[in-house]
């Protein structure tokens, strides 16, 4: 303490706090070295050291390093009016680093100059710690990845940062000026926002998709999750609203939507031709029927009313195809479930392998209920490939329909108040393990790499059922099969429905008396097969698919003249009954018509040593001419 002259008319400290109680921490020291001349014993204490030991010491050593530069030039303003400044800095105390806020005074001697400081300091951590965690926080809002909204209870916006600004391009300034009701925008309808209002009105936190328009016109689709903030009164002050752009995301499902159709119309494409060709079939063989009546006959009046419900069929038929190729949202109209599972599962005859029997539980008493029934459809029909894949050695595709309460299926976290149509799609095929259980939903998971699959299906499903604000269930034993469980809400709407019916009718054929065993699933097509050939004198037999053949042939021990036989059928195929007659009794004749030829089928009749063959659609007269020397040929010895 030496250095300080006794001279200079310096105020104790104790003067200036009540010395030795205070909890204010005082110090007076010499400016230019920064050394002690007095300290109390608050500072003392902070600092770990008895008063007296300080004297002659240079304190600002305790400074944080980092805030000397900082110190050094406030304390410059020291030796200038008002000679008094204030300052908070790190310093090093007994309880490590902490904030102190200085207030600072200038002692001068009679000629003005600076003699020493006294100071005055507060330990003002906590307030700074939270002053900082405020401004890092106010930084994180302001900054944060997603759109961060405040309003008032009302739903009057007090706050938007500024990834709401960069997202929709509003500022707030504009959403006052504008009165853009923030929490209005983009519900699909006013009661959707009501039902909004009332829930986050009541304490509840409200989540859910909404797409608006940006401030260029643009939309935008968000995430959008809405909680009420709640004061130390358990009163609601604010909303708080988080907004996620998911608008990319919401691109790339749609294209996987898209995807995913086209890979279903290939899929299905050969079935839909087969279709198309049973159809045509019809209209051919019922024109044809009518060019050979006499004017004004009555029966002309029937025929025409097939080939119009043909018509019809086609109609429906390309409107399924165009459902593929077309990129829609959900747009819901009247859904008639059972006689969509029925369409589908007369096309999956056509097309699944024929050791894939499928059965229909249908629940007669679902109405028509509100859904998109492209997307309903596009669900039906991925659940059923992949059963279907799921079987490679056969095995049982069963589809169900039924009701059930929201109460009963409470556990997937519906709505319990509302009705929901239960639509089962079961298989008996290889099931899953828990692994793939638990991936499958994912796009791009396939198991099927080496079998071309793109890992879509189920996710486009998943996503599908989601925005019909159903859910999705699915129980899996390896080696026993898969059931998928799928609920969609059951909305009322006006029913709507198409006619389709057919006719049959006679024409004339190069005549005969032979017996002819017809097997053929579609009714349509053997209903005119039969008229022609009874009109023309056969004695002909129906069958429905290859078991009821192999039963009928079994039962005439093979004294059949000719078999007229489709291929594609459901239980069991044209080819088995071929391999059944080839063996046994290689003499009776085999006729195949069929709309579905390819490559593989060819070969196949090839090596079973069939060659008759005729593609549907295909001329009556032609039909009858064929057939009629099939009959010949086998009567030359
Ligand atoms: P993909 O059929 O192209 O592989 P999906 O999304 O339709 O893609 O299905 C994903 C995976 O889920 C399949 O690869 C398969 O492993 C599994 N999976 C789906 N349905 C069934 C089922 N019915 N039985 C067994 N596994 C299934
Ligand atoms: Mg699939």
């Amino acid at each position: 303490m030496n250095s300080v002259p006794h001279t200079i008319p310096l105020t104790p400290v104790s003067e200036l706090v009540s010395w030795a109680d205070s909890l204010e921490l005082a110090v007076l020291y010499e400016p230019r070295s920064n050394r002690v001349l007095e300290v109390n014993r608050a500072f003392a204490r902070k600092f770990g050291q008895p008063g007296p030991t300080w004297v002659g010491h240079d304190f600002s050593a305790l400074l944080h390093p980092e805030d000397m530069r900082d110190w050094t030039e406030a304390g410059a303003r020291l030796a200038r009016p008002p000679f008094h400044i204030s300052r908070d800095h790190r310093w090093q105390t007994a309880q490590g680093w902490r904030w102190i806020a200085w207030e600072e005074t200038a002692v001068r001697d009679a000629e003005g100059e600076l003699r020493g400081v006294r100071s005055i300091g507060r330990d003002v951590t906590k307030h700074r710690l939270a002053e900082e965690h405020f401004r890092k926080l106010a930084q994180a809002v302001e900054q944060a990845p997603v759109s961060i909204v405040l309003t008032t209870p009302g739903g009057t916006p007090q706050y938007v940062n500024s990834r709401f600004s960069e997202v929709t391009g509003y500022t707030l300034e504009e959403i006052f000026e504008r009165q853009i009701p923030l929490l209005r925008e983009g519900h699909p309808s006013e009661a959707a926002y009501r039902h909004f209002c009332t829930l986050v009105a009541s304490g509840h936190k409200w989540s859910g998709e909404l797409c608006s328009r940006r401030k260029d016109g643009s939309e935008v689709w968000e995430l959008v999750q809405v909680s009420p903030i709640r004061n130390q009164l358990d009163e609601i002050t604010y909303l708080l609203c988080l907004r996620e752009d998911i608008t990319e995301r919401k691109g790339l499902e749609d294209r996987l939507r898209q995807a995913q159709k086209m890979e279903s119309l290939g899929t299905l494409a050969g079935g839909i031709a087969h279709d198309f060709n049973n159809i045509i079939s019809i209209i051919r063989g019922f024109t044809e029927l009518s060019r050979e009546l006499p004017p004004g006959d009555a029966r002309l009046d029937r025929y025409l009313g097939a080939v119009h419900s043909a018509a019809l069929r086609a109609t429906s038929l390309v409107s399924q195809i165009l459902s593929f190729s077309r990129k829609s949202e959900v747009a819901y109209r009247a859904v008639q479930i059972n006689t969509m599972v029925d369409e589908l599962t007369e096309m999956f005859q056509e097309t699944f392998p024929r050791d894939v029997e499928l059965r229909r539980e249908l629940d007669d008493s679902i109405e028509a209920f509100a859904a998109d029934p492209d997307q309903i459809r596009q669900v039906l029909l991925n659940l059923c490939v992949n059963a279907r894949d799921a079987m490679p050695t056969g095995g049982t595709l069963t589809i169900a329909t039924g009701r059930i309460t929201g109460q009963e299926i409470a556990a997937l976290k519906v709505d319990p108040t509302q009705d929901y149509v239960h639509i089962r799609v079961a298989d008996t095929g290889i099931g899953m393990v828990q692994e793939v259980r638990t991936r499958i939903f994912e796009p791009f998971f396939t198991t099927k790499q080496e079998h071309g699959g793109t890992g879509l299906g189920l996710a486009v499903v998943y996503g599908i059922v989601a925005n019909h604000q159903g859910v999705i269930d699915l129980e899996s034993t390896p080696g026993e099969g898969t059931i998928f469980h799928v609920y969609l809400p059951l909305k009322a709407r006006a029913e709507e429905r198409f006619a389709v019916g057919v006719h049959p009718g006679p024409i004339q054929l190069p005549p005969g008396k032979e017996s002819v065993l017809l097997v053929e699933d579609e009714s349509s097509i053997q209903d005119i097969l039969g008229s022609v050939l009874k009109n023309a004198g056969y004695q002909v037999k129906a069958a429905l698919d290859g078991a009821e053949a192999i039963e009928a042939i079994l039962a005439a021990k093979g004294h059949w003249d000719i078999v007229v036989l489709d291929l594609n059928m459901p239980r069991l195929g044209g080819m088995e009954v071929i391999k059944v007659l080839r063996e046994r009794w290689p003499q009776v004749p085999v006729l195949i018509i069929t709309g579905n030829m390819n490559a593989t089928i060819k070969d196949e009749l090839k090596a079973l040593g069939q060659d008759h063959v005729m593609e549907k659609p295909f001329d009556l007269s032609e039909f009858g001419r064929v057939l009629r020397s099939l009959l010949d040929a086998r009567s030359v010895p």
